[in-house]
């Protein structure tokens, strides 16, 4: 299981380092945005630890399987050392970045989303993406990332919720491998990113790591930030 809610309070105090663009950007138009990354996947990476343990982790990607002989033969390669229980089986790798291969914008799925009492606002930033009565229609969302971003923290608007579905270069077999999160940092990746493939249709490769850093809250609390960041690295046609 992944632990967004774990993940985005990390995030939440990390902002407090990290510049966020300003420039007006949206997902609106591109493929990608509301089609769910679907199908099987034989494992997920985690920016975040285990529950129970401390969101934080200091090192790698925590990669959970549900195949012990999988888990084994991959952090056999990738390093690391596995332990499974009942819902399967999980490792930390040694490394923060790895090259994956995403077959195409379908790969990436990005939503903002609001559940509440007054029901679900769910759009790409600028539009409404469900329900179908009024998909497509403005959803009232502010222009920027950065306004997107201080709405949400005081209640008033929604929340990333991005999907990723990728191979990695070095044990193309291995995969599919799945990654949720709910990094604004991240969102701002993959709007970057969907941009470039926008049109494009094929498999690119591209970075997956995590930024990690450690600050002092103005209480005198060590807190670590942790975020996913995603780079295209192949060049698009
Ligand atoms: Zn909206």
């Amino acid at each position: 299981m992944d632990h967004p809610g774990l993940l985005l309070h990390g995030l939440s105090e990390v902002s407090l380092f990290f510049a966020v663009s300003a420039g007006a950007s949206s997902v609106r138009g591109r493929g990608a945005c509301g089609n769910r990354s679907s199908g099987r996947v034989v494992g997920r990476f985690h920016a975040s630890g285990p529950a129970g343990e401390p969101a934080a982790l200091d090192h790698g990607w925590r990669v959970s399987m549900s195949s012990r002989e999988e888990a084994a033969a991959l952090a056999g390669l990738l390093g690391g050392d596995v332990r499974t229980g009942r819902s399967g089986s999980e490792w930390i790798t040694r490394r923060d970045r790895f090259e994956i291969t995403l077959d195409g914008p379908q790969s990436l799925d990005f939503r903002m989303v609001t559940r509440g009492r007054q029901g679900e606002h769910v759009c790409d930033g600028v539009r409404h993406l469900r329900p179908a009565t009024i998909a497509g229609e403005a959803c009232g969302c502010p222009p920027t990332w950065s306004q997107r971003r201080a709405a949400s923290r005081a209640g008033r608007g929604p929340k990333p919720e991005i999907t990723l579905r990728f191979r990695l270069v070095e044990a193309p077999e291995a995969g599919p491998f799945g990654m949720l999160s709910s990094s604004w940092v991240l969102t701002e990746d993959i709007d970057t990113v969907l941009g470039r493939l926008d049109g494009t249709n094929g498999p690119v490769t591209a970075g997956l790591s995590i930024d990690r850093r450690s600050f002092i809250t103005p209480a005198g609390i060590e807190v670590v930030g942790q975020r996913p960041r995603l780079r295209l690295l192949s060049s698009v046609p």
